[in-house]
Order: structure tokens, then C-alpha cells, then sequence
């Protein structure tokens, strides 16, 4: 997971670029970067967040009228500062390119362009692979046309596996946008008079007073050459299987990812919830979110059951994330300072607590003891997402099994490890028709079913596995 945002201007765009990036943080708080173009490329990339990266002075030197920004959330690689994004290459032409997603046949792919193609690859970052391996075909398809732009993509649709929604800048040629056939991951893109936009998310688009002309569909390109035509056209045929997950969790609820906006897909996903909690006729008092994500879904639960509703955690808003924690003492700690109750709210009632979902059950076991230290009578935990069963290939921090609370254990048993009352779960099919209207649509729910749309060789998975694991024991 992470997010990017690419804007082709008519004046300077560091600043917006810079702005963008702090309304799409959520999606990668690891490392940021930007590259603008002003008859060369300038770029700013580190570990930490937007604002740490960026200030005053290294914003006035990124020049020009067109530029990319990214921030990370570490899938494979390193995680070093020098797997930032954007990353840029000189040959055949300069081209620089933001990525989100993750490619599952990165050690296959990397081995052909560096013995085959005799391309090196620097860093350990997917993204680098996929603009050399872009940048190789297009290389192959010389003189530079949009036709020729088309079949380069082609053979990056058919030869780059998993999920990859990019921006990219070509220079002297122009801007370039595409998401796998899949379109696992989300892009947007808009207009404000001459100037266009591409981002992860529409949120970028409303805060920077772009107005959003579509979604960039699964296996489209998008191309804006440099007098600012628009191209688009969709040439891969496959199956749209977006992240649901997308939905359940990771992106704001004020944006919109192909024309479903995400807190109303939340709201649904509670309203689904409270139709299964209903059934067991639980005697609940009150229903309280685990704040941020989860708070649409327990204000639809509530009014489904006609309960009350309040707040009864206080989130710090200055704790960073607490579910890459290496140590899992630490992440119990932080749990804690994340999350305070508000005492007469909790004590001597029987409380269902809604949250988005479970991983570790780190987070659920916590705020469980939490309020039965602080008084609770009985608590309910309803989870509007199924169980969390199968790492995640596609770009998503959670990707060993062995890490997952649900792998191998009854509800009951994860019910009981958590110390709740009762322990309810969203069911796939009504997860997947609380987010698209329809049970049977196709997405990628493959962390809850263990179906993956794009199958995974199987060494591939050791070695994304292992390189995670290494990351979690490097920490
Ligand atoms: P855990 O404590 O490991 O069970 O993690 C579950 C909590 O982390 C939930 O409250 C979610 O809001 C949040 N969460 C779920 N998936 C992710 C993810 N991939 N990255 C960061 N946080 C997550």
C-alpha cells in the first residue's frame, strides 16, 4: 500500500504536490519522495513522513511545472531511504515513476532484466523494476509514438504480474498514468483548467481544487502529451478484481475509489454487520467504534439496532501506526497510548465494539481488556470484515501467515484469545455485497478467502515471505 500523486501544471507544483501528499499520508507513512521536471529533474526523497521529508527550502528547489510525489508503506524491499519513490531512469528518454502495488514476479523479472537485458537494478524496490522494465520497452519500440507507447504497456501488461497502478513523466513526450489489468489498486484523475491531475486517491483531487474527470479502469493508459492532448485506452482484457480491502480499511472514507465512496461503503458494510449481530439477541447497551476507520460502520450499526451510540475510545492523534510494531510487547504498549476510554461510557455496560478487522489480534485483545479493567459488564466485538486468513501479495502489510490470529483457530478460539463475550464476524458474501451492491462481484478479497486473481508462483511467495520476515526481525 501506498499512494502517489502526479500533477502536469501550467505554474510551479512542489507545493501542491506537497500538499496532496499529506491528504493521501494514510497510505504510506514509511518514506515520501517527489521529482518535478523544469528543463531537468529535480528530487527530494526520504524516510519518514511528508513533513519531515519536505520543508521550505528543499520544496523552493523542486522546480517546475510537472511532478510526482509518493509515500511509502514497505511491502518488499528494503525499506532504506533509497527504495523511495519516485525513482527515475536517463535511458531511452528521461522518465520518472511513482508506483502502488506490488509486483509478484519481482525476483523472476529482475533476474531477466539484469541477466538477460543486462539492466541493474539498484535498490530492492519494485517500482525501480517496473519503470527499467518500462523503460526497456519502450526502448524497444523507438521512434517514440503513442502507438508505440500502447504496445510497450502491452508487453508490460503481459510480462509484470500482480498489482501496479503508475503515474509516470516522459520527457519531452509527456505524462503517463496505467493500472494493471486487474486494477487492484485505485487511480483517479482530473482537471482544473489546463492542468491535470493522476493520484491514488480523490481526496487529493477535492483538496487541491482539481475537478475528477474518471478512474484510470483496469489495464487502461492514460497518456497527456506535452500540448496536452488526452489519450486513454484500455488494452488488456481481463477481469476487474479491485482490493476490497481498500474498502474495509485503507482509504479515507472521504474519498471515492471507481465511483464507490468509501464511507458509504462503510456504512453499508455496518448495516450488513448488525444483521447477523441482530440474530443473536444480544443484550447490548451501547456500541462504540474503534476510532478512525471503523466509526461509519458503528454509527450503521447502532441505527440498525436501534442503539445508542457514542464514543468511547480517544485516539491520539500524534501516535504513529502501531501494527507495524516489530516486538509484539511494544505493539501491546502502543496499543495503549493510542487508545484511551472514556470511563462513564464503559462502566457497568454491556458494550458492542465495532472495528474494521483483526490481524493479529493484537489490537482486539487490547481494547478488550481495556474496558473490562475499566468496568465493562459484557463485551461484543462485531468485526465488518471476515477473518483475515491469507497474507496479501498485492501491496498490503500482511503477508505471513503465521502471523494471523485466524490461521488454523476457530472463531471460538480467537474468540477466547481476545477475552470478548462474543466474537461476530462479517461473512465474505455480505462483505463483498455491502462494498459492490452485488455477493458475486469480482475484487480481490484473497486475505479472506485465500483466492487470489492472479495466481502466485509458488517461490515467489517463500521469497516475498522471507524478505518480510527479515523486515520484521530487522526492526
Ligand atoms: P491487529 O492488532 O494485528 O489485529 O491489527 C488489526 C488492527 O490494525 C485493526 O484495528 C485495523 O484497523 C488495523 N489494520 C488492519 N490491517 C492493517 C494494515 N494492513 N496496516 C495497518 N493497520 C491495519
Amino acid at each position: 500500500m501506498c499512494g502517489f500523486l502526479g500533477i502536469f501544471g501550467d505554474k510551479e507544483v512542489s507545493k501542491r504536490i506537497y500538499i496532496g501528499l499529506i491528504s493521501i499520508q494514510h497510505r504510506g507513512q514509511d518514506a515520501a519522495g517527489m521529482i518535478t521536471f523544469s528543463k531537468k529533474f529535480h528530487l527530494k526523497k526520504g524516510n519518514g513522513l511528508v513533513r519531515d521529508v519536505f520543508n521550505e527550502k528543499n520544496l523552493s528547489y523542486l522546480l517546475g511545472n510537472i511532478g510526482i510525489g509518493h509515500v511509502r508503506y514497505p511491502t518488499v524491499g528494503s525499506g532504506k531511504a533509497e527504495d523511495a519513490q519516485p525513482f527515475y531512469v536517463n535511458i531511452p528518454f528521461g522518465i520518472i515513476l511513482a508506483h502502488n502495488g506490488n509486483i509478484t514476479n519481482y525476483y523472476s523479472l529482475k533476474n531477466k532484466l539484469e541477466k538477460e537485458l543486462n539492466i541493474n537494478i539498484n535498490s530492492t524496490s519494485d517500482s525501480e523494476l517496473l519503470l527499467n522494465y518500462l523503460a526497456h520497452e519502450i526502448s524497444v519500440h523507438l521512434p517514440f509514438t503513442y502507438e508505440n507507447l500502447l504496445k510497450s504497456i502491452k508487453n508490460v501488461f503481459i510480462n509484470v504480474k500482480g498489482s501496479y497502478s503508475a503515474v509516470a513523466f516522459i520527457k519531452d513526450k509527456g505524462f503517463l498514468a496505467f493500472r494493471d489489468p486487474n486494477g487492484f489498486k485505485p487511480i483517479i484523475f482530473g482537471r482544473k483548467g489546463n492542468e491535470f491531475i493522476v493520484a491514488s486517491e480523490s481526496v487529493a483531487l477535492d483538496i487541491l481544487g482539481f475537478d475528477v474527470i474518471d478512474d484510470v479502469k483496469p489495464g487502461e493508459v492514460l497518456f497527456i502529451d506535452m500540448n496536452r492532448k488526452v489519450f486513454r485506452e484500455k488494452i488488456a482484457e481481463s477481469e476487474k478484481t479491485t482490493c476490497i480491502f481498500e474498502y474495509v480499511y485503507f482509504a479515507r472514507p472521504d474519498s471515492t475509489i471507481d465511483g464507490i465512496n468509501v464511507y458509504e461503503a462503510r456504512l453499508r458494510l455496518g448495516k450488513e454487520l448488525a444483521k447477523k449481530i441482530k440474530k443473536l439477541n444480544l443484550k447490548i447497551d451501547v456500541v462504540i467504534p474503534v476510532p478512525d476507520t471503523s466509526r461509519a460502520a458503528a454509527a450503521a450499526v447502532a441505527e440498525e439496532l436501534k442503539l445508542p451510540h457514542r464514543e468511547g475510545f480517544i485516539k491520539n492523534r500524534y501516535i504513529g501506526r502501531t501494527f507495524i510494531m516489530p516486538e509484539q510487547d511494544l505493539r501491546e504498549e502502543s496499543v495503549q497510548l493510542k487508545l484511551n476510554i472514556i470511563k462513564p461510557e464503559i462502566e457497568g455496560k454491556k458494550i458492542l465494539v465495532i472495528d474494521d478487522s483483526i490481524v493479529r489480534g493484537t489490537t482486539s485483545r487490547e481494547i478488550v481488556s481495556m474496558l473490562k479493567r475499566n468496568g465493562a459488564k459484557k463485551v461484543y466485538l462485531g468485526i465488518y470484515s471476515p477473518p483475515v486468513i491469507s497474507p496479501c501479495y498485492y501491496g498490503i502489510d500482511m503477508q505471513t501467515k503465521k502471523e494471523f490470529i485466524a490461521n488454523g483457530r476457530s472463531i471460538e478460539e480467537i474468540k477466547k484469545f481476545i477475552g470478548a463475550d462474543e466474537l461476530i464476524y462479517q461473512d465474505v458474501e455480505s462483505l463483498v455485497y455491502a462494498v459492490f451492491g452485488d455477493k458475486n462481484a469480482a475484487c480481490c478479497n484473497a486475505c479472506f478467502t485465500s483466492v487470489y486473481p492472479v495466481p502466485v508462483d509458488e517461490e515467489e511467495k517463500r521469497m516475498i515471505e522471507e524478505d518480510r520476515t527479515k523486515k520484521i526481525e530487522l526492526f
